[in-house]
């Protein structure tokens, strides 16, 4: 299959993570940049997969990542083909995309006015689960330091806060 393509972007090196996907020309807010394609599974298999996409993950963090995406009750949507283009979309903190899904399809939309040359960007809305194998690298203003879903950040203060105190606690005990 042809790699997707769209008049809105260009891949070229990002300095957030390898690869990267950059406005060609300035995007209004709202626009449907570029498709999420991917071959269509079911639920099992995409879990099968998702299990498997995170061992590798863990094994070479400079590959794989996760690259399921749900489309609907019963089917599952894995990006992790060569003509996925949008694939190559780095995760951000503070995005200027957000992922819509439109009558089945799944589509990579502007959040706000992009302007030519950005890199572009959604989150990636991990689970708060293993959040800490996930340290993010998007250099935005602000980032909380690892790749997951926003709804998750209260939470995820919390547990740095408390493992900040804990290695606090730990360095007053060695000293006396
Ligand atoms: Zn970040």
């Amino acid at each position: 299959m042809r790699k997707t393509t769209s008049p809105y972007v260009l891949q070229k090196k990002s300095k957030i993570h390898n690869n990267g996907i950059f406005a060609k020309k300035d995007i209004p807010k709202g626009a449907r940049i570029i498709e999420y394609v991917g071959e269509k599974v079911t639920k099992a298999e995409s879990d099968k997969r998702a299990d498997r996409d995170l061992d590798n993950h863990s094994e070479n963090s400079d590959n794989g990542a996760v690259y399921i995406f749900e489309l609907n009750k019963r089917y599952d949507i894995d990006g992790n083909v060569p003509y996925n283009t949008a694939k190559y979309i780095n995760h951000s903190c503070d995005p200027n995309c957000e992922v819509d899904i439109i009558k089945g399809h799944i589509w990579i939309i502007a959040l706000r006015d992009i302007k030519k040359g950005e890199e572009l960007s959604y989150n990636y809305n991990y689970d708060f689960e293993d959040y800490q194998d996930h340290p993010c690298r998007c250099g935005t203003s602000r980032c909380i330091g690892y790749i997951v879903d926003e709804d998750h950040w209260p939470k995820v203060r919390r547990s740095l806060a408390q493992k900040k105190a804990a290695k606090k606690s730990k360095k007053k005990k060695t000293k006396k």
